[in-house]
Order: structure tokens, then sequence, then C-alpha cells
């Protein structure tokens, strides 16, 4: 079928690719992709030999146009580098064009960086906020950071090994108290991940320099900690107090 199909990549683990995207990367008439030695990769892994073509947001407009007129008659599939397409990664302009001229759009799910982190951190995951990747600049990321310190949501970023102590400086100073989270490698054969209090951490990764991809999380601040058991009996002992 003719149209735009988003699909998710393995993160590190190829055991990862789902059926569907193995699927449709063989059914399909053209990949866009990030970068097409990446891709290639991925293909050359599962089999596959398909027409690719670079594109990201900052594609020129023409480049979009085209790729949106072919997929009047070709099922074009968007793939990132790694991870699900989109999610700090390029296509969302691509998605949106598609939407408005009336494109049909498929998104094929698969294994997200920031998933995979929130699921192994052991903080709350009953509201979080997704805030990509911390500026680099110090003023720039600590004006952010600011910003996001007092939302009562665990926080999760995307995060480079050598800027993760400068990162983890400024939570301690800027949002204290928190318990953070450092998932390093996910899905790969040095998977780890690290809970502690943001000095702690800053100071485990200033003697241990982080290789590899990073995802940085944050607790929610603790005022906005949900209600324990034992609180919510109390309030309602409280309140059949007041009607007896
Ligand atoms: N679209 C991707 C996704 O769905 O996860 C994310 C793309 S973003 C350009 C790349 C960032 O994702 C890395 O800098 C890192 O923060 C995070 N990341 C990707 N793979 C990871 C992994 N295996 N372990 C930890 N973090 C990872």
């Amino acid at each position: 079928e003719p149209g735009l199909y988003i699909v998710a990549t393995p993160i590190g683990n190829l055991g990862d690719v789902t059926k569907r995207a193995v699927d449709i990367l063989s059914a399909c008439d053209l990949i866009a992709c990030e970068d097409t030695r990446v891709t290639g990769k991925l293909l050359n892994l599962i089999g596959v030999k398909k027409p690719m073509r670079r594109y990201d947001d900052h594609a020129s407009e023409e480049a979009r146009e085209r790729l949106l007129a072919e997929m009047g008659e070709k099922a074009v599939v968007l793939v990132s580098d790694a991870g699900t397409p989109l999610i700090s990664d390029p296509g969302y302009r691509l998605v949106r064009s598609a939407r408005e001229r009336g494109i049909a759009v498929t998104s094929l799910p698969g294994p997200s960086a920031l998933v995979v982190a929130l699921t192994l951190a052991g903080l709350p995951t009953d509201r979080f906020l997704f805030a990509g990747f911390l500026p680099a600049k110090d003023k720039a990321r600590g004006d952010a950071l600011i910003e996001l310190a007092a939302m009562p949501f665990t926080l999760v970023f995307y995060e480079t090994g050598p800027r993760l102590v400068d990162s983890l400086q400024a939570m301690a100073r800027i949002m204290p108290g928190r318990e953070i989270a450092v998932a390093r490698e996910l899905t790969k054969l040095h998977e780890e991940c690290r809970t502690g209090t943001a000095d702690d951490l800053a100071a485990h990764y200033t003697a241990h320099p982080p290789k590899g991809e990073i995802v940085l999380l944050a607790g929610p601040p603790p005022a906005a900690e949900a209600p324990g058991e034992a609180d919510v009996d109390a309030a309602l002992r409280a309140a059949l107090e007041t009607m007896s």
C-alpha cells in the first residue's frame, strides 16, 4: 500500500527488530533514513536490499516535497539511525506534511531508549516529562533545568558521555535532593543503570568517564510524590471524622 510508514529499529540489540519492521522493510519501495551507511548495515543484517535516500527535517523543501509526491504511489519507510523516528530524531515535519496532504501514515512501534530507561530506573512512571537533550551551554542548560525543576514529574533526558558530569553537577545545584538515574548502553552488552544523588553520580562518572549512549533521569521533586497508602488512610479517617 502506498503511504508513509514510520518504523522503529533496535537501539543496540538486533534481536529487538520486530517482525513487522522486517516485513515492511522487505516490502517497501523506498527507505528514507538519516544516514544510508547506518541503515545499510541494518538492512544487510536482516537480508534486505532496497533503495535508500537520506532525509532529515533540515532537508530542503524540494527534497521533502519530492518524497511526499512519491508517497502517492510508493510505500515509503522512514527510519532513524536507532530507535523510534521523531523521538529526538527527524520525521516530525514529514509526518505533518503527509497528514496535511491526506497521505496514509502508519507507525510500527518498537524500541525507544526513553521507554527502556523509564522501565529500568525504578523511578515513578505514572507521570513523566521527556525533555530531549539539555542545551550544551552552561547558562542555557541551567535555565532549562530551572524551568523543569518545579514540575511534579519524573524527568527524562537524552545525554552524551562528555556532557554527563556537567549535567549532573547542574542538577545537584538546581534540583537538589532528587533521585537521579543514569541508564547507559541499553540493550547492549554493557548495559548499566546506576541510581543515586546527582552529587554521588557526578563523583562516580568523574572517576569513570562514561562511554556510550546515555539516558539521564530525575525523580519528581520530593513534595510531588504520590501520597502513600498511609497518607490515604489518614485522609480517609479524617474525612470520616468530620462527617460523623
Ligand atoms: N530515536 C531514538 C530513540 O527512540 O531512542 C533516540 C535518538 S537520539 C538522536 C540518540 C540518543 O538516544 C542518545 O544520545 C542517547 O541519549 C539515547 N540512546 C539511544 N540508544 C541508547 C542506548 N542503547 N542506551 C542509552 N541511551 C540511548
